[in-house]
């Protein structure tokens, strides 16, 4: 079995796949605040209920920390309810505008001026802010250092040997920040989420196709099991 590296991984796919920067716009366009109202409101619900809610929350009541926090609890959660559990959302996204009023003066992008691990830890403190969340705002808002990782990248890393079976979140992030150079992380983060949509699905992996499969030990036994069934 060949041995992969992170230069490896990001010349294979980066042949591959054509990355569409029309894609990611929106994410890099947004305000840290919205970036975190949109990941609120994509928890537990399809990408096309996100944007529909997003839309109509930017229609009716506006987002800004001002402008969420001044709403009605009930206009809020009348704006957001394609979202799915808008009850709860709303609360959050209530507490979420108070707070950045109240320590950020309502302009939450001072956040990103602060060193990586001081910015991060305080996105992290934040209701409905997890690694994952905060890792993506530093990379694709502020663009910090950082590796967030999502379940494609999870699956796509742990096939290729990159990190463990039983790596947590923390534990994955350190070993992706070593394995790719600190200035193609927003490039792997995003190659590797396409790989994983497009080619190393969770039920279905299309190994026989795959640019990786001479690195990768799983890929290989998955198409000998395949091929020995009956
Ligand atoms: S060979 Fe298969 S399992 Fe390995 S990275 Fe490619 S698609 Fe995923």
């Amino acid at each position: 079995m060949k041995k992969i590296n992170g230069e490896t991984i990001l010349r294979k796919l980066g042949e591959a796949i054509m990355l569409d920067e029309e894609r990611f716009q929106p994410l890099r366009s947004r305000s840290v605040f919205e970036m975190l109202v949109a990941t609120i409101l994509s928890q537990n619900t399809s990408d096309k209920n996100t944007a529909r809610t997003i839309r109509r929350l930017r229609e009716t009541i506006g987002i800004t920390p001002q402008s969420i926090s001044n709403a009605g609890l009930l206009e809020l959660k009348s704006a957001i309810r394609s979202s799915g559990l808008y009850n709860v959302k709303a609360r959050v996204l209530k507490k979420l505008a108070r707070i950045v009023i109240k320590n950020y003066g309502g302009n939450f992008e001072k956040v990103l001026e602060k060193p990586l691990d001081e910015a991060r830890r305080e996105l992290m403190s934040l209701p409905g802010v997890g690694p994952k969340t905060a890792d993506v705002i530093l990379l694709f808002a502020g663009g910090k250092k950082t590796f967030p990782i999502d379940t494609h990248v999870f699956r796509v890393s742990r096939r290729l040997g990159l990190i463990g079976l039983k790596d947590s979140y923390e534990d994955a992030r350190g070993k992706l920040m070593k394995t790719f150079p600190p200035e193609s992380y927003l490039k792997a983060h995003l190659l590797l989420i396409e790989h994983g949509r497009k080619t190393c699905g969770a039920r279905r992996p299309l190994c026989s196709g795959c640019v990786l499969l001479e690195y990768c030990s799983f890929g290989q036994e998955f198409l000998k099991r395949k091929t020995r069934k009956p």
